[in-house]
């Protein structure tokens, strides 16, 4: 057994393990790991430095997951999104396409709550045989991006072939994976894993680093081993109360990431996803996170801030008010919130034509 599969193995999956070390009551804990499963890698475990820390508010559950929200179980449609089981079709031209069902460490915020580790996410050779015959019989789809649950999880002999397969498709230009491995496990990132990805470029991996203090020794060491074998690497954060709400968490994030080779991809306002209500912040304080972030440091470190909309409709990206006003004079504000006029070009002819037309 290798090390990574010693440590998953060696992981906590009841509150009660805390207790001793922590000394808090496990006992309501355990029903919310009834409903939700629980799983810490002693990794991850390693980072808490105290009871209710932004580590620990990730991975220990809490009574505040038996609330109700404001939505549903499943806000994404996912479910009504996939025409074979574990896929989603949402956009014209690229799938999410599930792998696997579990995760080296459970996300009390995750977005897949309702099936991720538990019974109801059945992903066998079955569901991927279908996923890929879907995809083989949609020459349109030229994206696939691997999803789970952690795909990582698989063996590497499991994931090169599903690769291969994918691969084989003439159609199929990007491989992307999302992962949270180096987050949490990054003992995963093996020579021979990263040797085997290398072989299926253009290949990109998507991790999920929420906060500062997950970009450690040895989470460096995995993305360096992810970047030096060519695979472009980028972030996605979740907007989460208590863990990464303040415009000096996020900046300090978004910088170290691009010390460790990855560029923050995407910012995500919380779902509606239940279980998940306590974690959730006001779209005014990512905007403000946002503003905080443009023009005052790198733009390479700025993520584009979505809302993935409930129903379906794709994530929906949001800005600060930069732009006043649109017509002959654009009007702006800049970031330190001056005015500026940009003269702006005449319409092309035909768009003359058509405002005529229209009138
Ligand atoms: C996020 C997502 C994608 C990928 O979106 P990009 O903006 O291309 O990164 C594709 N399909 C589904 C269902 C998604 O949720
Ligand atoms: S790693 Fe991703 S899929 Fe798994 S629990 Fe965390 S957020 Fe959910």
């Amino acid at each position: 057994m290798e090390l990574w599969q010693k440590m998953l193995q060696a992981s906590i999956t009841s509150p009660t393990r805390l207790t001793r070390r922590y000394g808090i009551d496990p006992r309501p804990l355990a029903d919310v790991a009834e409903r939700y499963p629980m799983r810490v890698t002693p990794y991850y475990l390693s980072l808490i430095q105290s009871v209710g820390d932004p580590i620990w508010r990730q991975a220990v559950p809490s009574m505040d997951e038996l609330e109700e929200g404001s939505c549903c179980a499943d806000p994404l449609d996912e479910e009504e999104q996939s025409p074979v089981p574990n896929l989603v079709h949402r956009y014209p031209d690229r799938v999410l396409f599930m792998v696997c069902s579990e995760c080296a460490m459970y996300c009390r915020f995750c977005t897949r709550k309702r099936k991720v580790g538990k019974e109801n996410m059945q992903i066998s050779r079955d569901t991927i045989a279908q996923g890929l015959a879907y995809i083989r019989n949609h020459p349109e789809i030229r994206d696939v991006i691997l999803s789970g649950g952690d795909p990582l999880l698989l063996s590497n002999e499991q994931l090169e072939a599903i690769l291969k397969e994918l691969r084989a498709i003439p159609t199929v230009e990007i491989i992307r994976i999302g992962t949270r491995m180096p987050v949490v496990l990054p003992q995963r990132i093996t020579q021979a894993l990263v040797r085997m990805l290398h072989r299926y470029h253009p290949l990109y991996l998507n991790t999920h680093f929420n906060h500062p203090d997950e970009i450690t020794n040895s989470s460096t060491k995995a993305i360096a081993r992810l970047a030096d074998a060519g695979i472009p690497l980028g972030n996605q954060t979740v907007l989460l109360r208590g863990v990464n709400d303040d415009p000096h968490t996020m900046r300090r994030l978004m910088q170290k990431l691009l010390s460790i080779r990855v560029k923050p991809y995407y910012l995500y306002q919380a779902d509606l996803v239940l279980g998940t209500e306590h974690f959730r912040t006001t779209v005014e304080e990512g905007l403000e996170i946002l503003r905080w972030l443009r023009g005052h440091t790198s733009g390479i470190a700025v993520p584009a801030f979505v809302i993935d909309a409930p129903g379906g409709g794709g994530k929906i990206p949001l800005l600060p008010e930069y732009l006043q006003s649109l017509g002959s004079e654009v009007l702006l504000k800049n970031y330190l919130g001056h005015d500026y006029r940009y003269a702006n070009a005449q319409p092309k002819e035909e768009e003359l034509w058509q405002v005529a037309l229209q009138a």
